[in-house]
């Protein structure tokens, strides 16, 4: 990748990932690598954008052509404000993550949730009909929630704060048909669950080795469990859900996926779906 690097174009486009901390980022790794497979002839790099410098960032950067942008903490919300347009998923699930150029501004877009249905759709996971548990309330939450809730039956949500699961509930009724109940991490009740989606940041940084409070009650019934997590692979919510005999997945492949139709949606093209695989298991081995 190195190598590559060394040979830039002056008709190469540049991208990039914006964010506060932004060392962390492992958006750059992925779309290079996607652009070395599918030959888009972009350079893609990181940039550490503080919250008070948003709006000069991005004026900056349409300014510069900057031909996409991902976002990352703290921006995803803020960044309503810095769009020409919005595609109706990024509305939906109330963050953009992806900023695609266009002439008179950016096109803000959240391939969250896509990353997320692909993630379970790879699996062989069905959640059509299902009944589906989520641990959170955060960002995250927003977009497992939208990923799901057009067809799943009926959907169970669990956070600390229960104002905030009861604000997602509140935000998500006109547009999806699906049952929702909110509860508190630790409220007692008697649910049945199919899938379980781990969105917190419970079990990893400061909090690794913990496991979400909810899980105990979630894990009872559930077949699959999903932590958003990738980083430490298996988390101790994982460990459990393992021990129950849960299919266990991580959030490795739903932060690939988020990434690939961001570089879709970023040069207009359409990555092929053999060729994802391979780069995919590419990336996971480095
Ligand atoms: P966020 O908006 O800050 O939300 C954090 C959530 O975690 C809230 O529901 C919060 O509850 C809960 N939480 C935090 N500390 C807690 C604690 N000690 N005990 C109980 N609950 C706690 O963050 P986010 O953007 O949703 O991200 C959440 C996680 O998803 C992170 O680990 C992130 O890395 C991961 N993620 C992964 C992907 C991927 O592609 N795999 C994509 C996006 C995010 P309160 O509401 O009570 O504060």
């Amino acid at each position: 990748m190195k190598n590559m690097m060394q040979d830039i174009k002056g008709s190469d486009k540049v991208c990039g990932v914006i964010g506060d901390p932004i060392a962390h980022t492992r958006s750059p790794q992925i779309h290079n690598l996607l652009n070395h497979y599918m030959g888009q002839g972009v350079i893609y790099v990181p940039f550490f954008v503080k919250k008070e410098n948003l709006k000069e960032a991005i004026e900056g950067a349409h300014a510069l052509h900057i031909q996409g942008l991902n976002a990352t903490m703290p921006h995803k919300q803020e960044l309503f404000k810095y769009v020409s347009s919005v595609d109706e998923t990024a509305q939906m699930v109330g963050a953009i993550n992806t900023l695609v150029y266009e002439e008179k501004g950016y096109r803000g877009y959240n391939t969250d949730y896509w990353g997320l249905q692909m993630c379970l759709i790879e699996e062989g996971v069905e959640w059509k009909g299902k009944n589906v548990a989520i641990l959170g309330s955060g960002g995250a939450a927003y977009a497992a929630y939208v990923a799901v809730a057009k067809e799943a039956n009926h959907i169970y949500l669990f956070n600390r704060t229960k104002e905030k699961a009861k604000a997602l509930a509140e935000h998500m009724k006109p547009y999806f048909k699906a049952g929702c109940t909110v509860y508190g991490e630790e409220e007692a009740c008697d649910i049945s669950v199919d899938l379980v989606i781990q969105t917190t940041g419970v079990g990893m940084g400061t909090l690794q080795g913990q496991v979400p409070k909810a899980a105990k009650t979630v894990l009872k019934t559930a077949r699959t469990a999903l932590d958003l997590i990738y980083e430490p692979a298996e988390t101790a919510f994982l460990k459990e859900a393992k021990a129950k005999g849960c299919k266990c997945i991580n959030g490795a492949d739903m932060l690939f996926y988020q990434a690939v139709k961001a570089f879709e949606l970023m040069h207009h093209v359409k990555c092929d779906e053999k060729e994802l695989s391979k780069i995919k298991a590419m990336w996971l081995s480095k």
